[in-house]
């Protein structure tokens, strides 16, 4: 080995510029950072060939003072930090004083920039990090930094890069995240010469989330809103109904600062626990706010992790604010009879952070023969899924829910009611944190029992109950809401395993890691009446519950089994969870059976009251369908 020696400082300022800049996203986030704490209104990015020979970041900020234009270029030359204990309490998007001296090393900067009281601007050229003259220029107030030739110097460096789209998508994907963390500014975004995204900068999450994530995004979201004493949560969190194929979908922002944090999507996803689809995930525009003391921005190279002081609250924040969101919806998706023209995501999230797979959602099924004449209903619906019982073909359009509906109101509890679904702390982390949030506006609880002000007016196909409320007529899917009754039922009181003794045993022949994740859980199988032995590569089962019939047994087990070996084996609750959502379905009624009024009045009751909304599984248990719909398709209006 050669001897040791301190670097030279310009390959130490490579190699430091390697932490900050690694692709020209990060290079349009730390400007866009700086653009942002500068107090700017507007900033636009701008990018050729992905980035990668130009990038340019025009701000209308304070701009920065022709004295000083060098000094900021300089490495740990910041004006947002003084001494150690400011970094304390970080309340700039900024403060290593590093992303400037990183990208100048590696790349041609040119500036230029006005402070509000300067008559002139001025402007500075850099090239590899070497500075030329500071030159008097006009220009209206604001900074605007043009980075051309990212890595030209650093050939190493440069190899990495992905093609040009894929960058480009990185840099899309990162603006997306800042115009969503910051909705009081104007943020536009031009590629290769087109604009692909403008927000207003209204100060509204919704509207910069509707810019940036689209109408379908948008409208599958529901509000959420929680403020506590020590943190508030506030944004947009989907319903179970619209969850996503990834990810992706998933914006967490920290005192303004976009993150990555596994905590809040832990929170996040344990609030929808058996509300929505195995594989799918909760899409959310979430903001937390907080003491800025109570976070640690500085453990990242790119800042976009944090460490949170008490992790607890955190989750506890987060979980509450998003369930109570969730319970104090009480909105169906809707249908509508006209023909409508295919919602498109508009500047969906870039592929590169986003695959295609979340993005491409929109088709109708084609399948569905689709005749476009008055009166003939139409479906599309990425999330809405026809019943599993032979399903008629797809004929509804269903649109994504529509807002709650103010006339909603919970019908009176009857003893033979179902009984409400089991309370927030079930679902609650192991060990349930002080409820840290408060949540408004609390709906004061109904003090007499009120007539319902809705009325069955029937059931069709043997499948949906039809029910007339005010102008709106919903369409119940009879198995989905009963199984979801059961569900809740089951989870509340468990489950009471009415079970038979086979005469002569069922016999099962499922594959080796089948028989071996039912053999693993025989004490769980006992709880909900199944006894079973092993009878060499078979199964012999013993005993069944009454809700199974005897010839669904195998088939029965084989989906429990399957359930056990994707999601539930390892963690005890979730494999409870697995079985009871088995049983809910098995012991549920059926579409296309013959089911009693007094039974579809109770499932009627049950999801008018707003306590059942989706099946364990997340597809929705109701469609609603308004006057205004159906007078249209008469031309009465
Ligand atoms: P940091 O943001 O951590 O302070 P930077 O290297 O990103 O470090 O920027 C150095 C300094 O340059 C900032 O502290 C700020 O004073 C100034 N600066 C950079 N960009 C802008 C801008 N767009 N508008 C005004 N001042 C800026
Ligand atoms: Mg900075």
């Amino acid at each position: 080995m050669s001897d040791i020696r301190v670097l030279d400082p310009h390959v130490a300022d490579l190699i430091a510029a390697g932490e900050v800049v690694e692709r020209p996203a990060s290079v349009a986030k730390e400007l866009m950072e700086n653009a942002i704490d500068a107090g700017a209104s507007t900033v636009t990015v701008e990018i050729a060939r992905g980035g990668l020979t130009f990038l340019r970041v025009a701000d209308d900020g304070c701009g920065i003072p022709a004295g000083q234009l060098k000094t900021a270029f300089l490495r740990h030359a910041t004006s947002k930090l003084r001494t150690e204990h400011d970094l304390e309490a970080i309340g700039t998007l900024g403060f290593r004083g590093e992303a400037l001296a990183a990208i100048a090393a590696v790349s041609r900067v040119e500036v230029l920039t006005r402070t509000a009281g300067a008559p002139l601007g001025a402007s500075l050229s850099l090239e590899g990090g070497v500075a030329g003259a500071v030159e008097e220029a006009g220009c209206p107030q604001g900074t605007t930094m043009v980075v051309r030739d990212l890595f030209f110097n650093t050939p190493a460096r440069l190899k990495f890069m992905k093609k040009d789209a894929a960058e480009g998508a990185a840099v899309f994907a990162t603006v997306q995240r800042v115009a969503l963390s910051h909705p009081e500014v104007s943020v536009k975004f031009i590629r290769d010469g087109r604009q692909e995204l403008l927000t207003p900068g209204d100060g509204q999450l919704q509207s910069a989330v509707y810019a940036v994530l689209g109408r379908e995004l948008a409208l599958g979201f529901r509000p959420v809103r929680s403020t506590g004493e020590e943190m508030s949560v506030t944004g947009f969190a989907s319903l179970p109904a619209c969850c996503r194929g990834s990810r992706n979908w998933q914006f967490f922002f920290v005192n303004g600062r976009q993150v990555k944090s596994k905590l809040m999507a832990a929170a996040l996803e344990e609030a929808y626990q058996n509300q929505k689809m195995v594989g799918k995930f909760p899409a959310c525009v979430l903001h937390l706010e907080t003491r800025l003391s109570a976070v640690d921005v500085n453990v990242h190279p790119a800042k976009t992790e944090v460490k949170f002081g008490n992790e607890r609250q955190v989750f506890s924040a987060v979980y509450y604010a998003v369930k109570s969101a969730l319970e104090g919806d009480r909105s169906h998706p809707s249908a509508t009879l006209a023909p409508q023209p295919a919602v498109r995501p508009q500047g969906a999230p870039a592929q590169a952070e986003a695959p295609a797979a979340v993005r491409a959602t929109p088709q109708p099924p084609r399948r569905a023969p689709v005749v476009s004449a008055p009166g003939v209903l139409h479906v599309h619906d990425n999330t809405y899924q026809p019943p599993r019982q032979s399903p008629p073909p797809p004929q509804w359009r269903v649109s994504a829910p529509s807002p709650v509906r103010p006339e909603a109101r919970p019908a009176p509890r009857t003893p033979e009611s179902p009984r409400p679904a089991p309370a927030v702390e079930e679902a609650a982390p192991q060990e349930p944190a002080p409820r840290a949030v408060r949540q408004e506006p609390e709906e004061p609880a109904p003090l007499l029992p009120q007539e319902p002000d809705w009325r069955l007016a029937g059931e069709v196909l043997h499948t949906y109950i039809i029910v007339e409320q005010g102008d709106t007529i919903f369409f119940i899917d009879k198995h989905a809401a009963h199984e979801r009754m059961n569900f809740d039922r089951m989870k509340a009181e468990g489950y009471d395993p009415m079970a038979q003794t086979l005469l002569t045993p069922a016999v099962c022949r499922l594959s080796a890691p089948e028989q071996a994740a039912l053999l693993a859980h025989r004490a769980l199988l006992e709880e909900f009446g199944f006894e079973v032995d092993e009878l060499g590569q078979d199964l012999a089962v013993r005993q069944a519950p009454f809700d199974v019939e005897v010839e669904d047994i195998p088939s029965t087990l084989e989906e429990i089994a399957q359930k056990l070996l994707t999601s539930g084996s390892a963690d005890p609750a979730a494999a409870r969870d697995e079985l009871l959502h088995t049983m809910a379905c098995k012991a549920a009624i059926k579409g296309g059976w013959r089911t009693s009024p007094q039974e579809l009045e109770q499932v009627a009751r049950a999801v008018m009251s707003g306590q059942v909304k989706y099946c364990p599984h997340g597809r929705p248990v109701a469609i609603q369908l308004t006057r205004k719909e159906l007078e249209k398709q008469f031309k009465r209006t």
